[in-house]
């Protein structure tokens, strides 16, 4: 078994802006980390690809994959739009000798930190305030004002578990929260 780091926050936290900061240093990046690619039943948003960002399903493709229990875990994260983490993908990136990263909602990333225990990082990314995060979901621009609400809703339950990870990362400067997460990641590979 190999090592994973999971990064877990309300959609608009910055998961996704850290790690793609991450992946990008030449000291811990591509040769170290691997992102574990979900499945989602949700439509590409702005300029995701299939295969990079998600494997993009049908709902009945979604539902036929959970039923072949080809899932770790997954979860209906809003109604009607379900995400997993694949069986596979764990394979492929411990096959290719990489720590794997993944980025889930909380529950998700509860069930994967019980499921991977010690060998697995669980972090939490923290918006500075409820309102910066609301502002950072609209600046996004990627979606509607109902997918919003949705997320926002779905926030103030989410941001009470932060204390159920081993580590939390207050999203302010991105800079500061790049380096505060390079740090506790090199501790836990090299430990
Ligand atoms: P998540 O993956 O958690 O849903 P994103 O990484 O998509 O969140 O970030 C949401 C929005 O906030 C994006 O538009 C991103 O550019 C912006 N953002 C992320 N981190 C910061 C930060 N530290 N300061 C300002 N804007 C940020
Ligand atoms: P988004 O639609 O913004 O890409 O993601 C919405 C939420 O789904 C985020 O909180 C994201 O972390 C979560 N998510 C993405 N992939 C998975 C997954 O494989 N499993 C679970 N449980 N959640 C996921």
């Amino acid at each position: 078994m190999g090592k994973a780091i999971l990064f877990s926050a309300p959609s608009g936290c910055g998961k996704t802006t850290i790690i793609k900061e991450l992946m990008k240093d030449d000291a811990l990046g591509v040769d170290t980390l691997a992102f574990s690619i979900s499945a989602t039943s949700r439509a590409p948003r702005g300029e995701e690809q299939d295969g990079k960002d998600y494997y993009f399903l049908s709902h009945e493709e979604f539902k036929a994959r959970v039923e072949r229990d080809e899932f770790l875990e997954w979860e209906e994260v809003y109604s009607g739009t379900c995400y997993g983490t694949l069986k596979s993908e764990i394979q492929r990136i411990w096959d290719a000798g990489k720590v794997i990263v993944f980025d889930v909602d909380v529950n998700g990333g509860r069930n994967i930190k019980k499921y991977f225990g010690a060998d697995a990082l669980s972090i939490f990314v923290m918006p500075p305030s409820v309102e910066v995060l609301e502002q950072r979901l609209r600046s996004r621009g990627t979606d509607s004002e109902e997918a919003i609400v949705k997320r926002l809703a779905r926030s103030a339950e989410e941001l009470k578990q932060a204390p159920a990870f081993d580590v939390t990362i207050v999203n302010d400067d991105l800079q500061h929260a790049v380096q505060e997460t390079r740090n506790v990641i090199e501790k836990f590979i090299h430990e």
